[in-house]
């Protein structure tokens, strides 16, 4: 057999250093000290940027090399992961917040990127505070153009009750302008103002800015955007008694039994006893939602103790009207439910993702994760369990078309070369820089290699 040799070389690679950063470059959060200030997930992906690293990679590697070993992940963020929830009050946010404070040797408290410092005002999980998609204002990402600054996405647009820009006025955009696609809040590619689907950047759009349509919208983004610049800015520290302190000042400056109070304000007293009398957590809309009608900002409320609102400023309303997306009618609950169930019944093949139904539904994912736990883990289960089965598959096939590949060639008289393997179409460029198949394929090329020496000689 006469093998047709081509110059091969050894390549290093330095992927197999284990720690790839020596350092964290502690680039400075963007509005710092102040209620603008940047988000965890906009700072992470600006840092994996300056790393020409894809997000996901970068965020492993970080958490891998900065946190202690207890806290490390044992798998890698992904999207199911939530990776999104780095924003938040959750593990994944303590994970992310510790990795940004020590990496940078405390120059940068990585807590306040999250929603950690506030995070006494909500229940344990979190229900109600973080949106699971990317929003965003285009005029502010104008802004961050012109003064030179990478577009950014300010922690208080991430929240779920905030729907609209304190500066403009607007609404948040939270779908490409050119295609529609809802964007992740942690995207691949690392530019937050690029569409993940079709490219489109932004803050090309000519659409005009669509005006916030209630005045609550935009009473909420403010009194967000103030209590983050208190805690951040001013460092104010929210302690667990804080709201229970807040609410019995209230209830007695103006001489009201919780259940009056609720009646006055028309809401639902339970919330405000569980408050006043255990000290529990609250529901985090519930909480803005009576500061509204009150008409007291959340930070006023929560640091001004001594602050007295009068009656004539409350603003009224019918019923409780919360600003929740997790809020959900009894009768959709149902129909709901029943769909579910319809859908475990039928158990089709490929499983349904439950970020897809949701979207199908016209729905927040979390709205399936809060009122419905048992489909919910049960769904992912089965859709975690078929996609690992489908990576093995594709796993295998490539490992196939390697081997078809490789023979065919040899039995041509061609050298196994990585160009030869490409051009004839045996495997795309990227799947031969997976770590398995290229170790197979140096692993044939020294073996081709030996035996057409031994040939020779
Ligand atoms: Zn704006
Ligand atoms: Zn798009």
């Amino acid at each position: 057999m006469n093998l047709e040799k081509l110059s091969t070389i050894k390549i290093h690679r330095f992927d197999f250093v284990p720690y790839r950063y020596p350092y964290l470059v502690p680039i400075k959060p963007y509005g710092l000290g102040g209620g603008e200030i940047e988000s965890m997930s906009s700072y992470i992906l600006r840092l994996s940027d300056l790393y020409s690293e894809p997000a996901y990679a970068f965020s492993y590697q970080l958490l891998s090399k900065y946190l202690p070993e207890n806290l490390r992940p044992t798998r890698k963020p992904n999207d199911a992961g939530g990776v999104y929830a780095c924003n938040g009050i959750g593990k994944w946010a303590h994970r992310f917040s510790q990795a940004i404070t020590d990496g940078t040797e405390g120059k940068i408290n990585g807590f306040n990127l999250t929603q950690i410092p506030i995070e006494n005002l909500s229940d344990k999980v979190g229900r109600g505070l973080l949106r699971s998609n990317l929003a965003w204002c285009n005029e502010c990402f104008k802004v961050d153009l012109s003064e030179k600054k990478t577009p950014y996405v300010r922690l208080y647009w991430l929240f779920q009750i905030s729907d609209s820009c304190t500066f403009h006025k607007c609404k948040l955009s939270s779908f490409c302008f050119k295609c529609g696609q809802i964007q992740a809040v942690i995207k691949k590619i690392p530019r937050q103002w690029i569409c993940d689907k079709c490219g489109a950047d932004q803050t090309e759009s000519t659409d005009p800015a669509v005006p916030t349509n209630r005045n609550e919208n935009e009473w909420i983004a403010r009194s967000l955007y103030k209590l983050i610049e208190r805690v951040n800015g001013k460092g104010y520290v929210i302690q667990a008694r804080s709201l229970q302190q807040a609410l019995r000042q209230i209830l007695k400056s103006h001489n009201l039994t919780p259940m009056e109070f609720a009646e006055k304000l028309n809401i639902s007293v339970d919330p405000i006893k569980e408050i006043c009398v255990n000290n529990m957590r609250p529901y985090f809309p519930y909480l803005a939602d009576l500061c509204y009608r009150i008409n007291i900002p959340i930070d006023q409320f929560i640091f001004d103790s001594d602050l007295l609102s009068s009656p004539e400023l409350w603003h009224g309303f019918s019923k409780p009207r919360y600003v929740s997306t997790t809020h959900i009618s009894d009768r959709d609950k149902q129909s709901l439910l029943n769909h579910l169930k319809k859908i475990l019944l039928e158990n089709p093949m490929p499983p349904v993702a439950v970020s897809h139904l949701a979207r199908k539904l016209n729905i927040d994912y979390n709205v399936i994760r809060y009122h419905f736990p048992d489909e919910y883990s049960e769904l992912k289960r089965r859709y975690l369990k078929w996609d690992a089965q489908r990576l093995k598959d594709n796993k295998h096939l490539r490992m196939m078309k390697l081997i078809n590949g490789v023979t065919d060639l040899v039995r041509l008289g061609i050298f196994p070369s990585d160009k030869k393997l490409k051009d004839f179409g045996f495997l795309i460029a990227s799947d031969l820089r997976r770590e398995d198949i290229l170790s197979m394929t140096r692993a044939f090329q020294e073996y081709y290699q030996f035996l057409n020496s031994d040939y020779k000689l």
